[in-house]
């Protein structure tokens, strides 16, 4: 089956009821577009699509942290009570959700790849694979989402409940520690394989108390703090605007860090002895710093 086709089937499928205030890429105008293109070109064409792409960026991102947020919010420790005792259909209706965000956004992605392709096709340009690197710049990038890391390690939280429900459009997450380095890997329907580095830069070690920067970087939460100059239990939202992340770069990417809960929760029940033995060092050096600031405090109050 054609792309095109794949898709309408998607759009017509039972996406529908859970996702009818999101927007989709408009793909079959934009194919018309392109082809009018022969004849004439029509220069919106970029400017709409990075609209359709952060407009669903945004809706991907604010439905995955509804969803998740209603299940950790409360505490980890509940959070896994609850999952055992919540009944079978909260538990479905929860992972069929998860599921529908997570074809959302691997169709639409796909659906950007492909129209850029025909793109440069079309125009005999490289303005469509630049227009990638642009949205990766500009956060937009729908497989480089931190949120899609959440909904994996959601859905591997899941794992052994037997609730693995996927259709054909989804991808299937899987996750390794035993390779050289940690990854969580998504394969996606047409068989290709995105990686996600679980290693801290800073560390190097897999991450504990994940927190994802703008730029998309994961890190520890001590070790995003140290690279930002703050103490641990200011946090990172305090970071100054100029802070960069160690990794790109990139100043400004602390204030909207999303604290990766799910990903924790992946590490502190795969690697249970591991998670232990860095919440004992992460608060040995919260206590550290907090005593250093108010001594700090203390002599300047006193003034020697
Ligand atoms: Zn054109
Ligand atoms: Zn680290
Ligand atoms: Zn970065």
């Amino acid at each position: 089956m054609k792309f095109g086709e794949t898709f309408t089937e998607y759009l017509h499928g039972d996406q529908e009821r859970f996702l009818d205030k999101c927007s989709h890429v408009e793909y079959k105008r934009l194919k018309k577009v392109l082809k009018s293109c022969r004849t004439l070109c029509d220069h919106m064409f970029f400017s709409e699509l990075m609209k359709e792409a952060s407009d669903i960026a945004g809706c991907f991102s604010s439905r995955a942290r509804h969803l998740l947020h209603l299940h950790v919010a409360s505490g980890m420790q509940r959070y896994v009570l609850r999952i055992r005792q919540c009944f079978k259909n909260d538990q479905t209706a929860m992972i069929e959700e998860g599921r529908v965000l997570i074809e959302y956004i691997i169709m639409n992605a796909i659906a950007i790849r492909k129209i850029l392709k025909k793109y440069d096709k079309v125009h005999k340009s490289v303005n469509g694979k630049n227009f990638k690197s642009k949205m990766r710049a500009e956060h937009i990038e729908l497989l480089q989402s931190p949120w899609l890391i959440e909904l994996g390690a959601f859905y591997l939280n899941f794992n052994g409940l037997n609730c693995g429900a996927s259709s054909e459009f989804s991808g299937h997450f899987s996750f390794d520690f035993n390779a050289s380095r940690p990854v969580m890997t998504l394969a996606l329907p047409s068989s290709i394989k995105l990686e996600y580095d679980l290693t801290c830069a800073v560390c190097l070690d897999l991450v504990f108390n994940p927190y994802a920067l703008s730029c998309g970087h994961l890190f520890c939460k001590l070790c995003a703090c140290s690279a930002a100059s703050v103490m641990v239990f200011e946090g990172l939202k305090s970071a100054s605007p100029d802070s960069k992340c160690p990794i790109c770069r990139e100043a400004g990417v602390y204030a909207k860090a999303v604290h990766m809960l799910e990903l924790d929760l992946l590490v502190k029940r795969r690697f249970k002895e591991y998670w232990k033995e860095r919440l004992i060092a992460e608060r040995a050096e919260m206590v550290k710093q907090s005593k250093e600031y108010w001594d700090l405090q203390t002599i300047s109050a006193v003034g020697y």
